[in-house]
């Protein structure tokens, strides 16, 4: 490729829109350019980076068997209709962008296709005997994020590799899950990339099982727990740990105390001298159920612990049904602003007790008549415990489950785990914190799919059952910027070598010089002759420019066809190291062949 005929624009400033170093780096380097919020093209560089990860992903995808396909990206509302999906992905905070068409069809665009592929195979497999079935796809998605941020890591509209697969039960499904969990980390390592496999929350998308696989960086949006003898990782989502233990509470005796300004734990523990652990704090959430009800769901824990609100959401979808519901709209905790929708008098926000009266609640039809109570483990356990009295400016202390408060029927496991937590009581290992981007995802679906949409098959005893499926999932385009958030410095990118845009530049410092452009060309029809990926930089500009946007880009190699063409050499630099070593013209081709035969 020779750059003077190229668009090849880079950019010299730091790009205002851009908070992030890899994404700060892509639109300097010209890889891409934002087109409208969370939407961008990708430049020519970055078609390559992007297609050279999907040759990774497709050969070792087929080595496993799986086929691969394309499916539509506009789909008929009737088949999240069908799934149950549809209001979910289209209400409230719901992520699928929805239309209609001429004839006033509602449609989607795809953020996922689960109900598609399970439709195909809902027609077209009849028997045992076609099982497994595994079929992928690398395509766009679209997803109308709520904050689509730092470029092509939450982008609106993205590249994904997903595939789904179908078995004839759990245990074929375990396998070609286990094959995916190893074809992933041949991928993940084939890219360059430094990451891990965690265990991870399964969300909207449903079943029991799943993985994600995540790529180091402070950048990341998600916290990882792990421990160091690599035992366990954990999305912290999904993660589970032991709290602290309580200390003794000081106050034996059953008391209402006046307390004024402790409407915060901090404050009320200071002013109580006591230790948060002794404490039971009472949250108070707001939940729609897609059946339109609002319910609102009280949560006691203890005062030293948060709420992981993603087993919360989890806890509450199982009450669904209760809701003539399926799933959740929305979650979010309850406020004074907010409690005018629903509460007939005034509640003591920062005082509230681990009961409050049903009579709080508007008799509405949209409104749940009873509070929902739930009580963490945590403060199941505790005795004599501080906590507030539904009065302003009042706590009580010694109170106990039992008898001041009756505990809720309803123990539940929402505590947020965190770093410093044991995992177990056996085990002296702590969790450690580490920021994580997703990359990849790997589920074990079962059968929701298959039986909300009727895709059966018959069994060898002749009996027609559900499908059991599998679906995995790579974020192609947040899998690129994720290696350039790993692999950069100060001068730019540095890529890894499998999943550069080109393996080698050739750099003429000087385009005056006749001899310079003549052993340039050659080494780069030599080059390129022997497969390697060339660039040839021959554009008018000062060898300074040059450099340094040989740099930016991050080609791994740079040959500079300089002063010491004198002595029959060119100056071979690495770009990871920036080391550099003069070659002879007559090993050049050789040298370089035998850096990527390592690499
Ligand atoms: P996240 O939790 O980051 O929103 P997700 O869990 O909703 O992602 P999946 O449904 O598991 O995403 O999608 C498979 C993969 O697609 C993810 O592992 C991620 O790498 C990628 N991905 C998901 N959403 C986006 C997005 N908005 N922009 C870029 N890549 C994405
Ligand atoms: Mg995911």
């Amino acid at each position: 490729m020779r750059l003077s005929q190229k668009l090849f624009v880079t950019i010299r400033e730091e790009p205002a829109e851009a908070e992030i170093t890899s994404h700060k780096l892509l639109l300097r380097a010209g890889y891409i350019r934002r087109i409208g919020s969370g939407i961008y093209a990708y430049l020519p560089l970055m078609w390559r980076v992007l297609q050279k990860i999907s040759q990774i992903i497709r050969e070792e995808m087929n080595a496993t068997g799986a086929s691969e396909c394309l499916l539509p990206q506009l789909q008929p509302a009737e088949l999240w209709k069908e799934s149950g999906r549809w209001d979910t992905y289209t209400k409230a905070e719901g992520i699928m962008f929805s239309l209609k068409d001429r004839q006033d069809r509602e449609l989607g665009l795809g953020p996922t296709h689960e109900e598609v592929i399970t439709t195909i195979a809902k027609d077209l497999i009849k028997s045992y005997r076609q099982l497994p079935i595994h079929l992928y796809q690398i395509q766009s998605k679209f997803r109308d994020e709520i904050r689509p941020r730092f470029g092509l890591m939450r982008g609106r509209e993205f590249i994904m590799k997903d595939g789904y697969s179908f078995h004839s039960d759990q245990e074929s499904l375990l396998k070609t899950y286990q094959d995916m969990d190893q074809a992933y980390r041949n991928i993940f390592s084939r890219c360059g990339l430094e990451f891990c496999a965690v265990e991870a929350d399964s969300g909207a998308i449903g079943g029991s099982g799943s993985q994600e696989f995540m790529v180091l960086a402070a950048a990341g949006e998600d916290e990882i727990l792990y421990t160091a003898d690599g035992t366990y990782a954990a999305n912290v989502e999904k993660a589970n740990s032991l709290p602290p233990v309580a200390e003794t509470s000081p106050f034996t005796q059953y008391e209402l105390r006046e307390s004024p300004n402790t409407e915060t734990i901090a404050k009320l523990c200071d002013y109580f001298q006591c230790s948060p652990t002794v404490v039971v704090k009472n949250i108070l959430y707001e939940v729609v159920y897609d059946s339109g009800i609002l319910a609102l769901v009280l949560v006691s824990i203890r005062g030293d612990q948060e709420i992981n609100e993603v087993k919360l959401q989890n806890e509450l979808t199982k009450l669904a049904p209760q809701y003539q519901a399926k799933t959740l709209l929305s979650l979010k905790v309850a406020d004074a602003e907010t409690a005018s929708k629903w509460a007939n008098k005034p509640l003591s926000w920062g005082y509230l007790a681990p009961n409050l009266d049903n009579d709080y609640l508007v008799s509405h039809p949209e409104i749940a008549s009873e509070f929902i109570c739930f009580v963490d483990e945590t403060a199941v356990k505790l005795e004599n415990f501080v906590t507030g009295a539904n009065q302003k400016g009042y706590h009580v202390v010694g109170a106990n489950w039992g008898k001041e408060f009756t505990l809720p029927k309803q123990v539940v496991n929402v505590r947020k785990a965190k770093a410093g937590d044991l995992i177990s009581s056996d085990s002296p290992q702590v969790l450690l914190s580490a920021r994580g981007i997703e990359v990849g995802h790997i589920f074990q679906l079962g059968t929701k799919y298959s039986q909300a949409l009727g895709a059966t098959y018959t069994n060898e005893a002749g009996e027609e059952i559900p499908l059991v499926m599998g679906c995995y999932g790579i974020g192609v385009s947040r899998l690129a910027q994720a290696a350039v958030e790993q692999n950069h410095d100060q001068n730019g990118i540095i890529w890894p070598v499998s999943i550069a845009p080109y393996q080698v530049i050739v750099v003429i410092p000087n385009t005056g010089d006749s001899q310079q452009v003549t052993v340039a060309n050659q080494i780069y029809q030599e080059l390129t002759q022997k497969g390697i990926e060339t660039i040839l930089d021959d554009r008018d500009e000062r060898a300074g420019v040059k450099f340094k946007d040989a740099d930016l880009i991050g080609i791994p190699y740079r040959v500079v066809t300089g002063r010491s063409l004198q002595e029959g050499k060119v100056e071979v630099v690495k770009r990871a190291t920036g080391e550099s070593e003069l070659i002879s013209l007559e090993k050049l081709t050789d040298t370089l062949v035998n850096y990527f035969l390592q690499s």
